[in-house]
């Protein structure tokens, strides 16, 4: 699927009409269809398998999506790790046990309502089947949830009524924005897990999964870490690894992707604390999006009234994408559902020893533990980062026409710190540059670049959001002294070359 649409057609797609309807849910937004093709044009991100005309939802990060996918990582695994002391981290294997996802509740209950249109053999999502439709009539994104057809679908959808659902849909004249018919098949339950076959031998080899989720690789290595790491409650297990899913419609660039990364953590605590928890985790993960610098106003909470089968409380931080309010993380009590479902498919005792007293001066002695659980998407955030950072500036004066395009990113997330661009490749001056560089290249990243002029340079540095160049001309072999020229005022000034590092430091 293509997403490279401007305001009515798709760019790239041979048919306009399924870039209509992904245009219409996209509402209408350029932004998007300006990031992705800046993310292509500047090593961010590229389309997977493109040279065999691409593989949907799947995404590779080129040389500067890699650097910013780390330094994210990064931010999110120092806050969350090295900012707690009851936090430590995991990196828990893809391919796991089969029980484990029967037991964590996925073989059975993992799956979206889908539905065929039998004229274009489209798949859609119901869901997305209604809320595009509603979209298309015009419906605003904020009041899609509450509109009734939406309401009817939800409580159909609780019931299992799925042939209530195909009623929704025909009853509504809801039709294929391809084939523009209402020839549908019956609704039916598809499981969003990916799965494969190990072992050699074909007869006797088992069905595993891909992980849909990086949570229950924490659960079932509960035990072994908080014995290992002494580990009192409360405390958590931080990971951060690939998940898997075989999502039916996938859009959105990044947003909705088949194979993505997740950062999540898990916060076990003593049963009955798990509001207070929940909250804390609520104000510290709303907290953590603030510090990257972006406004309170383009987030949101949304809480869940309709609960996932393990959860007791939960909700989703959203957050004002090009295409409207959207999940970039939740935050979930997950009670006791996890820990205990694994006992009882492993026969294992999974508990904890509370040795503290409780107001009566009894100990709590054993128990299950409650989780809390965050889980952002670390590609999620990535996008969001880049809606955030992306801008289009027109710089003209009266008598010359100029713009720019800079990614105006924190700068302890942007990809390169700091650029050296010598003004001129003689005379000296490129060796000088390459002394600053070695004298900061352990602290922080750093690019030379000593190709075209000075002004194409730092339009390029821009682009790709470095916060800060120096330029190194005549005068420095002289005075010791080189240009700093700041990313987002473009202001310029002389500095000593004794200052540059600490100067980048400081900002990070
Ligand atoms: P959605 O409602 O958008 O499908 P979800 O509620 O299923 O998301 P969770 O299972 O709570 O998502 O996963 C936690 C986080 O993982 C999400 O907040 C999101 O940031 C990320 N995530 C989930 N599915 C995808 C996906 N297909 N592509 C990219 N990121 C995803």
């Amino acid at each position: 699927m293509c997403f490279l649409f401007s305001k009515n057609h798709c760019l790239h797609c041979t048919s306009p009409t399924e870039a209509l309807y992904i245009c219409t849910l996209m509402a209408n937004d350029n932004k998007l269809a300006a990031i992705i093709a800046h993310c292509k044009e500047y090593g961010f991100i590229f389309q997977s398998s493109e040279l065999y005309d691409g593989l949907s939802a799947v995404y590779d990060y080129g040389q500067m999506g890699v650097e910013l996918k780390k330094n994210i990582r990064e931010t999110w695994w120092r806050s969350m790790v090295y900012g707690n002391e009851n936090i430590v981290g995991l990196d828990s294997a893809i391919f796991m046990h089969p029980t484990i996802w029967k037991a964590s509740g996925h073989v059975d209950n993992f799956s979206d309502p889908m539905i065929d249109n039998k004229d274009s053999n489209k798949r859609y999502r119901a869901d997305h089947l209604i809320e595009g439709h509603l979209a298309y009539l015009g419906v605003a994104t904020e009041e899609i949830a509450e509109h009734p057809m939406m309401v009817a679908f939800e409580k159909l959808l609780t019931e299992n009524n799925f042939e209530g659902i195909k009623q929704l849909i025909v009853d509504n004249n809801i039709c294929c924005p391809i084939s523009k018919t209402c020839n549908w098949t019956d609704v039916r339950q598809f499981n969003l897990m990916f799965s494969t076959q190990v072992g050699s031998v074909a007869e006797e080899s088992d069905t595993i999964y891909l992980r849909p989720e990086t949570a229950q690789g924490i659960f079932v290595n509960f035990l072994n870490v908080q014995k290992t790491a002494r580990l009192k409650i409360p405390f958590g297990i931080a990971q951060v690894g690939k998940a898997f899913r075989n999502e039916i419609v996938a859009r959105g660039f990044i947003f909705r992707m088949r194979e993505f990364e997740q950062m999540e953590m898990q916060f076990f605590v003593r049963p009955g604390t798990q509001k207070y928890w929940y909250e804390h985790w609520k104000q510290v993960r709303m907290q953590w999006h603030l510090d990257l610098g972006i406004s309170a106003n383009k987030y949101r909470f949304h809480d869940h009234l309709k609960l996932a089968h393990y959860a007791d409380m939960a909700c989703d931080i959203e957050y004002d994408f090009p295409m409207g309010f959207k999940e970039v993380e939740g935050i979930h009590s997950r009670t006791d559902f996890d820990l205990k479902q694994h006992q009882e498919y492993s026969k294992k005792k999974i508990q904890y020893f509370d040795n503290d007293l409780d107001e009566n001066g009894k100990a709590y002695g054993n128990y299950t533990p409650y989780v809390i659980e965050t889980s952002i998407g670390l590609d999620r955030t990535i996008m969001l980062v880049l809606s955030e950072a992306y801008c289009e500036e027109d710089l003209s004066t009266a008598d010359k026409q100029d713009s720019r395009v800079v990614l105006k990113f924190p700068p302890k997330l942007a990809p390169i710190k700091l650029a050296i661009l010598p003004l001129m490749k003689k005379d000296g001056l490129p060796e000088i540059a390459r002394e600053i560089m070695k004298d900061c290249i352990d602290s922080f990243h750093c690019f030379y670049e000593e190709k075209d002029s000075i002004g194409k340079r730092y339009r390029r540095m821009d682009a790709l959001g470095t916060p800060f160049c120096v330029t190194v001309d005549h005068d420095t072999k002289t005075d010791g002294m080189v240009t700093i020229r700041h990313r987002d005022s473009m202001l310029q000034e002389r500095i000593k070359i004794e200052d540059v590092k600490s100067i980048v430091l400081k900002a990070l």
